[in-house]
């Protein structure tokens, strides 16, 4: 067998581990999911197409497309589906990998983003955040011939943090016309800041501008997998084409147009989740902690060598963080019982 050099280079999965407390109590405040399960009115569809797996999903997502271009005011054409955003991003690499090509991004910015880039057999640019946010500038500059997207996460994963609508502007008007640019905004629905853009606001003047969405944050269907892209049509077209074929499978399609029908109800649980972040933000910055102002659904500590001894302080609570050995944490809004173990947890972290 001979395989690819990067695989080399890979780390195996490794099963997370279930954090248990010594009283048996367990949070997952470890992957941005919404405590919240889907609404009834989701639960039913899921149902309805539940019974129907003996066919093959709709190829196209016909309905799908529809209800999303009709929520947003998109033409049909300007969306691409594909089975989580993490996937879609897989496909828009794949529409530009060719030998000698680069992806520019953040770092520390969304995890998946370096595995793409190898898998695409892209090379890496990675560009350290400043003040735990986007350095757009230093971005522009890390910009070559050979860069053929560049992925900007806002808010960012993991630190929350914002790039604003006058400085994503010029950017935006600064990126050479040749190079995709990649807005990623898996936690737009948890914004408040209103001085943060939405990415629909620049895609429609510029034809290298991808908006990517998903429905596994704040629509709660992180276990069906489905995400999408919103682009003019050349861009669109071509993030379609290299789908998998029948990617997004049938019950994910029906439970993402019910979770569109149902967006009422899941915005309010959105504002609850909003308004416990702005608890726990208060009560760590109470408590002493430095945490950056986060419009997403987590919080990040940077806790540099103290990470992974904060990792497992807060295991012992029963409550799963994520770590970045050597960084920081990322901590996940959960309901009001698991943010209040998490913030007894960091009270009561040595310091
Ligand atoms: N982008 C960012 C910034 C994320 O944090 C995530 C999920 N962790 C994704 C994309 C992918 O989400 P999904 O594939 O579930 O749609």
């Amino acid at each position: 067998m001979r395989f690819r050099a990067v695989l080399g280079t890979m780390a195996a999965y490794k099963p997370g581990k279930k954090v248990v407390s010594p009283d048996g109590r367990s949070y997952k405040l470890s992957s941005n999911e919404t405590p919240f399960g889907p609404p009834q009115s989701v639960l039913d569809a899921i149902a309805k197409a539940a019974a129907e797996t003996n066919r093959y999903p709709d190829n196209g997502g016909e309905r799908l497309t529809e209800a999303i271009a009709g929520r947003y005011g998109v033409p049909y054409e300007h969306v691409a589906l594909g089975p989580g955003s993490v996937t879609v991003e897989q496909q828009l690499l794949a529409t530009v990998a060719e030998p000698d090509a680069e992806v520019v991004y953040a770092w520390r910015s969304f995890e998946a983003y370096p595995l793409l880039a190898d898998l695409a057999g892209v090379t890496s640019v990675r560009v350290p955040l400043r003040d735990e946010t986007h350095d757009l500038e230093a971005m522009l500059d890390a910009i070559t011939d050979r860069t053929r997207v560049v992925f900007v996460c806002n808010p960012n994963n993991p630190t929350g943090t914002v790039s604003r609508s006058a400085e994503l502007a010029e950017f935006l008007d600064r990126v050479p016309e040749h190079v995709i640019v990649a807005l990623d905004e898996a936690y737009r629905e948890y914004v408040r800041d209103e001085d943060v853009p939405d990415g629909l606001d620049h895609y429609r003047e510029r034809p290298n501008v991808a908006v990517l969405r998903t429905f596994s944050k704040a629509y709660g269907l992180a276990g069906l997998r489905v995400g999408y892209l919103i682009a003019q049509r050349e861009l669109a077209e071509a993030v379609r084409k290299v789908m998998v074929p029948f990617a997004v499978n049938h019950i994910a399609q029906a439970a993402a147009v019910a979770s569109l029908a149902a967006e009422r109800e899941l915005m309010e649980r959105v504002e609850a989740v909003v308004k416990e972040r702005t608890r726990a933000r208060e009560t760590l910055l109470g408590q002493g902690w430095e945490v950056p102002p986060t419009e997403a659904n987590f919080v990040w500590l940077r806790l540099g060598e103290r990470t992974a001894e904060f990792a497992e302080h807060c295991a012992g609570y029963g409550v799963a963080v994520r770590p970045f050995p050597g960084e920081g944490a990322r901590i996940s809004i959960g309901d009001a019982e698991a943010n209040d173990v998490f913030l007894e947890a960091a009270a009561s972290f040595p310091r």
